[in-house]
């Protein structure tokens, strides 16, 4: 082969962009062997979980200690030594940190918050199930997270913390789907599916897979973040059974996608998993451009597709980490037309009750009527475009004097 080759063999491997990926540091688990550190159970075994561990690694601030002091019984503390390295202990206003470590602003409930802000539990026909879009339903079938985010939606239930009931019936589930010819998408979610047994996994996508209908399946999972080593050749194996299968990932800040993320989703692309991320908006994690760029040209070099940057939910004790959704739009208006079009999420809001996610876009229409639509491109020029009449109608544009096309208004 020549060796200027467009495509080298070894090109799925290939470490293009390298530099920006760092391996992670293990200093506060300079004990453990490699082969621990890589074990995904070890791993979960020595996550961060009480005040006393916490306490023995870093010095909180005391709105930290109070914070998890009250998390027993609202939403766990849980963070893998993989995500626990990336926390920066001398800075207060550490992105990671601030994710993952509960503060007292967390018993501040404001009015507008709910349990359930996006009314999961009343599109609920069969526990585990919800379905509110025409043709797909999600599927939680854990409760359980490699690691807890603080702003999370399903705070009422996942982690177990705060008495919730949750027994998902997957045979009822099953038989939902098998009388819902409707449904052709199934969303498995929770808590995070990808911290069951490959066995389990496999056995429930086959069952899902044995539903005629059911034509696309999707994972949404924090896991390739979280917990990277739990991407293994094997679970890979178990997963490209069931194609088509789809991945949603969930990273926020750009330092998320470490060298070891980035080979679990290598493992991920190359097992044929179309993959996209999903961000949530957070104050003083990723609510600046730079941030949100950076995130999407890594995830871009990981195969992943920025998919989408929800507005933060109404989740009771969030508002230290909702950014206003002005802060959505100033982030999609900087990316478009900045950087690839691949690299631009969908900002979205999901509506409070349970509205669905609706999009939520800058305004490039300056003004449309029969004739024409007047707009603005991602610089500020102003265009106008016809629009498309049968031959029959046309006719010359009426003048439109408001608008000097093609300078920055
Ligand atoms: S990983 Fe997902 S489900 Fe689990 S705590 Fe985070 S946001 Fe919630």
């Amino acid at each position: 082969m020549r060796s200027d080759h467009p495509c080298p063999p070894d090109s799925f491997g290939e470490k293009r962009g390298s530099a920006r990926f760092h391996p992670v540091s293990r200093n506060d688990w300079s004990d453990a062997s490699l082969s621990e550190w890589n074990d995904w159970r070890w791993q979960l075994k020595n996550r961060v979980s009480s005040l006393e561990d916490l306490e023995k690694r870093m010095t909180l601030t005391p709105s930290e200690r109070e914070g998890v002091q009250v998390s027993v019984r609202k939403l766990s503390l849980g963070i893998t030594p993989h995500f626990f390295s990336l926390i920066d202990k001398n800075d207060p206003h550490c992105p990671i940190r601030r994710q993952v470590i509960p503060t007292a602003d967390e018993s501040v409930v404001d009015p507008a918050e709910m349990t359930d802000p996006v009314g999961e539990d009343s599109n609920s026909p069969v526990p585990g199930l919800v379905h509110r879009y025409p043709d797909r339903v999600l599927l939680l079938i854990t409760d359980r997270c490699a690691a807890y985010c603080r702003y999370c939606t399903r705070s009422r239930l996942v982690s177990g913390a705060s008495g919730y009931d949750f027994h998902p019936k997957l045979e009822l589930a099953l038989a939902y789907l098998r009388e819902h010819r409707e449904v052709r998408d199934v969303l498995l979610s929770g808590g995070d599916p990808l911290l069951l047994s490959d066995e389990k996994l496999d056995s429930i996508l086959a069952s899902l897979r044995a539903i005629p209908h059911l034509e696309f399946l999707r994972i949404g999972s924090r896991i390739p973040i979280f917990l990277p080593q739990r991407i293994t050749p094997d679970l890979c194996a178990a997963l490209r059974k069931h194609h088509p299968l789809w991945m949603s990932v969930h990273a926020n800040h750009p330092r998320e996608i470490t060298a070891e993320a980035r080979e679990g989703l290598a493992r991920l692309a190359d097992a044929g998993i179309p993959l996209g991320n999903q961000s949530v908006l957070l104050a003083g994690v990723n609510d600046r451009v730079e941030v949100m760029k950076e995130l999407a040209h890594k995830l871009l070099l990981c195969r992943v597709r920025p998919y989408y940057l929800y507005q933060c939910d109404l989740i009771q004790g969030s508002r230290h980490l909702r950014a206003p959704v002005g802060k959505g739009l100033e982030i999609i208006e900087g990316l478009r037309g900045f950087t690839t079009g691949y690299g631009v999420p969908q900002f979205v809001v999901d509506a409070p009750g349970g509205g669905g996610k609706t999009p939520i876009n800058p305004d490039y229409v300056i003004y449309k009527d029969d004739e024409r639509i007047v707009f603005r491109n991602y610089q500020g020029k102003v265009f106008e475009y016809p629009e498309t009449v049968s031959s029959d109608q046309k006719r010359p544009l009426s003048p439109f004097p408001d608008y000097e096309i093609g300078v920055k208004d």
